[in-house]
């Protein structure tokens, strides 16, 4: 790999919106994102996952489902 032609490789801080921080190897030495692993509900699920629960509850009780 040539060297001279090569962009500065480092370890990036990665800061996100909800004040979540991690490295990354970029070349870039300060990177700002809104969203992050952290933060974003797929990764953690919680919202998204309560309100699909209740949801479902809603509808077996509709239905007289009985899943325990
Ligand atoms: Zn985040």
């Amino acid at each position: 790999m040539r060297q001279d032609i090569q962009p500065a490789f480092h370890q990036a801080t990665v800061t996100c919106n909800c004040g979540n921080t991690f490295t990354v190897g970029s070349t870039k030495s300060e990177i700002h994102v809104e969203i992050c692993s952290k933060c974003h509900p797929f990764y953690t699920g919680t919202q998204k996952a309560t309100a699909a629960r209740g949801r479902i509850d809603k509808f077996n009780k509709k239905y007289g489902i009985d899943n325990k």
